[in-house]
């Protein structure tokens, strides 16, 4: 039976690191908890001098061979964390806040400067999403409104990247690839919907977002608020979802199906031009306020 070896070092100013033996993990509001199989605690040494994001560390050898790390965390929100393998040693490195700076530039406020914000128009080339039988195309929608997004945020002083700026297809594995690299403080994925086939088009309308580690939950369920609130759309909810663009750990995740095509007055209000202006201010709008609201 291997026994377990831990130390906590700090290796860069962003991230505090935990090396131990293998194990899974898991988040809850104020906690992170790993555990352990096939380990029996050794030894330990935790020095939490002045530690920006973890209050305090306890660990329980639940069974005979299991041990259970909880880490109890200074702030409800977590920004993100990070699993690797250095030879047999697992690294966990947990993200620090981020700093915001609220700048204003001539008359212009820029409440996300120093924010990075990566944005995932959904689909693309050969996948097309939804498509309605009059020939709009879910991929084209979900990138017109990423590029109008991203030009909302960019005046509002963030630093944004797209996993796609064209019609080309990525895998999603090309594209959870692409946020572990980019390492941004939010990552958003952008969909419409449509209901399968023999489904009553009609009772099927209104925005959702998916989220799944804990750490998404929040921006997930303000986002949605924000956009069904200060327009006025119909919800479908704000629900726990196994997708993989939701799955990143590495900062909070969403994914946002922001309307239905297959509904006739839904499309109207997903085609029109100025209505996908004012979602994008209204999503840029609301992914600020959320900042604010954790700061
Ligand atoms: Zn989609």
């Amino acid at each position: 039976m291997p026994t377990l070896g831990t130390n906590i070092k700090c290796v860069c100013p962003g991230y505090l690191d935990i090396s131990a033996k293998t194990g899974c993990s898991q988040q809850s509001e104020r906690r992170f908890t790993l555990t352990f199989y096939n380990t029996t605690v050794q030894k330990d040494i935790f020095r939490m001098s002045e530690d920006p994001i973890i209050s305090g560390i306890d660990w329980q050898q639940v069974t005979a061979g299991r041990v259970k790390y909880t880490f109890h965390l200074k702030s409800v929100q977590q920004w993100g964390y990070q699993l690797r393998y250095e030879g047999t040693n697992l690294i966990v490195s947990f993200r620090h806040p981020p700093h915001t700076r609220s700048l204003t530039t001539g008359m212009i406020e820029q409440p996300l400067s120093g924010i990075k914000i990566l944005l995932d128009p959904g689909h693309g080339g050969i996948d097309t999403g939804a498509q309605t039988p009059s020939g709009y195309r879910e991929k084209d929608v979900n990138l017109i409104v990423a590029r109008l997004l991203e030009a909302e945020l960019t005046n509002r002083g963030a630093t944004v990247y797209l996993t796609r700026s064209d019609d080309k297809y990525l895998s999603l594995n090309d594209r959870v690839a692409i946020i572990d690299r980019i390492e941004p403080v939010i990552a958003l994925s952008i969909h419409y919907n449509y209901i399968p086939e023999g489904a009553d088009a009609q009772r099927n309308q209104g925005v959702e977002i998916f989220w799944y580690h804990h750490q998404s939950r929040g921006l997930a369920s303000s986002l949605h608020d924000y956009i069904v609130n200060q327009m006025r759309r119909p919800s479908k909810g704000v629900d726990w979802k196994n997708l993989a663009l939701a799955r990143p750990t590495i900062a909070p995740s969403v994914l946002l199906e922001l309307g239905f095509m297959s509904h006739p007055e839904e499309l109207n209000w997903i085609i029109d031009p100025s209505q996908q202006q004012r979602l994008s201010v209204t999503l840029a709008d609301g992914i600020a306020e959320w900042f604010r609201s954790v700061q």
